[in-house]
């Protein structure tokens, strides 16, 4: 089956789907995005990413596109042309083409983007082993709470951490604390089994998948607490770990190359990773 993409109003073939070269989100990076993950052909924690959606483009001060109602047609026909059962739907929107001008476009429409493709098969030793996480600073601006397509500190950080022979960098504010990871958030559980994972301000992505881990713990009766953590903190964790759409929860086992607690995935790491995925699978 050749690949679809639908790209303002049309649906095309993957391979020739093009936005204008005066897109803002091509000049400014002046756009949003969701990533979706799609669950035995439906789509998962639909609701909180719709949410997460409008308010990033309610921040910029993009117009939405098109009502949820439609968006949500659109995503499940991209899905469909693309034959996806468990993959990731994409979807983007920018403030649309005009004029290179820094001020707010007068007269643009906003260009929406959904793209899906299947889910590379995971390494299952990355659930199994855990991963190596390395720490950087966090050069990022003040509003990440906003999720835009501007990602040249996360991609810097992402290549970073693989060049280091590690599955992620986690960003460090000027104060010494964890803000997230690139492309995941960040957790620890402490020595007394409190589970810690920084409160959703504008120094984090409001992570979907965060949000369902910390709803499983908060049912499953576990001690957490929302708050930033140190470096020196994660490193002398009992347990570490991560969440994103893309990777669900992986183990962390190293952060700067020290092992967290005894250097394999923690138990509560394990158990919550169970959670997610039961949640994940009861999706419809
Ligand atoms: N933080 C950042 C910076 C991210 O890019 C992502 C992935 N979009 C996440 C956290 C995790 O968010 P989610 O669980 O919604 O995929």
């Amino acid at each position: 089956m050749s690949r679809a993409a639908y790209v303002d109003g049309q649906y095309l073939p993957h391979r020739s789907a093009a936005v204008h070269i005066e897109d803002r989100g091509y000049q400014f990076a002046d756009g949003v995005y969701e990533v979706i993950a799609v669950v035995g052909g439906c789509l998962l924690d639909e609701e909180p990413h719709l949410k997460r959606l409008a308010r990033s483009l309610a921040e910029l001060r993009i117009p939405a596109p098109m009502p949820n109602a439609a968006l949500r047609i659109v995503m499940r026909e991209v899905i469909r042309r693309n034959g996806v059962r468990d993959g990731v739907v994409y979807v983007q929107i920018t403030w649309g083409v005009s004029p290179r001008d820094h001020v707010f476009p007068e007269a643009a429409r906003p260009v929406l983007v959904v793209t899906s493709r299947h889910k590379r098969p995971a390494d299952p030793r990355m659930a199994a082993d855990g991963v190596a996480v390395i720490t950087i600073p966090d050069l990022r601006w003040q509003r990440c709470d906003i999720k835009s397509v501007a990602l040249l500190p996360n991609v810097l950080g992402k290549q970073q951490a693989r060049e280091s022979g590690a599955f992620e960098a986690w960003q460090v504010d000027r104060d010494g604390m964890v803000s997230e990871g690139t492309s995941t958030n960040a957790w620890i559980v402490t020595s007394d089994a409190t589970v810690v994972t920084r409160q959703a301000d504008s120094a984090i992505l409001n992570g979907v998948t965060h949000l369902a881990v910390l709803d499983i713990v908060r049912r499953e009766g576990y001690r957490f607490v929302e708050r930033p953590f140190s470096v020196a903190e994660a490193k002398s964790a009992r347990e570490a770990f991560l969440t994103s759409t893309v990777v669900d929860l992986l183990p962390v086992v190293t952060v700067d190359g020290i092992a967290v607690g005894n250097g394999l995935p923690g138990a509560l790491s394990r158990k919550l990773r169970e959670c997610y995925l039961t949640h994940a699978a009861n999706t419809t």
